[in-house]
């Protein structure tokens, strides 16, 4: 395993977001809001960094804060599974964000040797966490059901390529909906024919990240793998306090499963981070509550709907031909018509590292050697430079044998002020 971290490279992350910075671009690459957190989670905040030091200023209970915990299991039990009694003590564990518990189911399930399948195109923390894990991926592809699909709603999962990709050393599924970087959001019949496949295969057990649970437009609606006929006590459901909140720099998550699972993610969770930030916790318990009594989620998705509509509109009018997503926070459109579609590595690129090393990389920008010849990537290292604008990649979300295949999509965020996406739609309309 230790053999496996030495052969991890600078992250995408690593990339783009110290160069929009340095580029002073709009930074449509990390996923995280840039407006102000609405006031009843910033106030909750501050009455839980208020609270006396015994309450919430020491280490909160390793399992999670029991307020939180209990929150989760009354607000979740009725929401996402058909009216499930959860219990504090057993079916949940609160982690140091989605992320966090990514890390720790893949840990906890997988050993050496085993086999984690990924659905691809698939969220890039997934593939060092399987390889930290020092488990191996096997991908499965979320493929268009027929060519010049123009929405996430037409791209489908093949129940049987699934089914062939299972082999007795195949420990996890990893399901991600609404999906990070496409914006689908799989039906309930769809999560259906991917469970009467799981069902056969008592090896395995689902990893269903659903951070994006309630950004979804156009009528979609989230459903939960677990709430399905006999899945409960198959799936690890993944929630995010950083994307339903937008607070992403709070980091906190949690998993949601049944007792025998959580309790080894529980177990390998004492032993890493012991336990996660007490009062944010506690904030996280107040801003579930207030959003159970009023209608933000509602707001927050109608809103999001209205960035997607926007981002959408300037990438057509750029000649980028995205995927209309369904959900969650970003689009991916094809670059393939635009000039700068090219192998090289842009010129401008190499002035601009060697001046960062001059005068201190303050920003830490770095660059994967490996990814100089990529043409997703030269394309959003040209957008970064000439255009002021900073998408990621597509690639950084397949695995080898696939990443060629697929190097002219960028993935753009709409989780951006209507100013900075307007920023950036003037900014993409600019001519060579
Ligand atoms: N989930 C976010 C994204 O896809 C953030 C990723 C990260 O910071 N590693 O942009």
């Amino acid at each position: 395993k230790r053999l496996a971290t030495l052969a991890l490279h600078p992250s995408v992350w690593l990339e783009f977001t110290p160069l929009a910075a340095v580029t002073r671009s709009v930074n449509l690459g990390q996923g995280f809001p840039d407006w102000e957190p609405p006031s009843f989670v910033l106030q909750a905040a501050a009455r839980a960094a208020a609270q006396p030091a015994a309450t919430v200023q020491q280490y909160a209970r390793s399992r999670g804060h029991p307020q939180l915990a209990q929150v989760i299991c009354e607000v979740y039990g009725k929401r996402r599974f058909g009216g499930r009694v959860l219990n504090p003590q057993e079916n949940v564990l609160v982690t140091n964000g989605a992320s966090g518990a990514i890390y720790l189911a893949l840990v906890s399930l997988v050993d050496e040797g085993d086999e984690v399948l990924l659905v691809e195109p698939a969220f890039d923390i997934y593939f060092g966490a399987v390889k930290m894990a020092g488990g191996t991926a096997k991908h499965v592809p979320l493929r268009p059901r027929y060519p010049q699909a123009q929405s996430a709603a037409d791209l489908e999962l093949d129940d049987a390529a699934l089914e062939a990709a299972i082999t007795p050393r195949t420990r996890v599924l990893l399901l991600n909906t609404p999906h990070n970087p496409t914006g689908k959001v799989m039906t309930r019949d769809e999560l259906e024919a991917v469970a009467a496949v799981i069902r056969r295969y008592p090896q395995v057990t689902v990893v269903s990240d659903e951070v994006y649970e309630h950004l979804v437009y156009d009528g979609a609606r989230h459903v939960s793998m677990a709430s399905l006929p006999g899945m409960f006590e198959r799936c690890l459901s993944i929630f995010s306090a950083g994307k339903t909140f937008s607070v992403t720099g709070w980091k906190i998550g949690w998993v949601i499963g049944g007792a025998a699972l959580v309790q080894r993610l529980h177990n390998a969770q004492q032993f890493v981070v012991f336990s996660v930030c007490t009062p944010m916790q506690a904030a996280v318990a107040e801003c579930l509550e207030h959003a159970e009594r009023t209608d933000y989620y509602a707001q927050l998705a109608r809103r999001m709907q209205h960035r997607r509509d926007q981002l959408l509109k300037a990438l057509r009018a750029a000649h980028l031909q995205p995927l209309v997503p369904q959900g969650g926070y970003f689009v991916v459109a094809d670059g393939a018509a635009l000039p700068a579609c090219r192998h090289e590595f842009p010129e401008g690129m190499q002035q601009l590292l060697q001046e960062q090393q001059r005068s201190g990389n303050a920003h830490g920008l770095e660059v994967d050697e490996r990814t100089r010849h990529r043409r997703d990537y030269n394309l959003a290292r040209w957008m970064s430079l000439q255009r002021r604008v900073t998408p990621i990649p597509l690639s950084v979300f397949y695995g080898p044998a696939t990443a060629d295949a697929n190097d002219t999509w960028l993935r753009f965020a709409f989780c951006k002020r209507d100013e900075m996406l307007e920023a950036a739609a003037e900014r993409l309309r600019q001519q060579e």
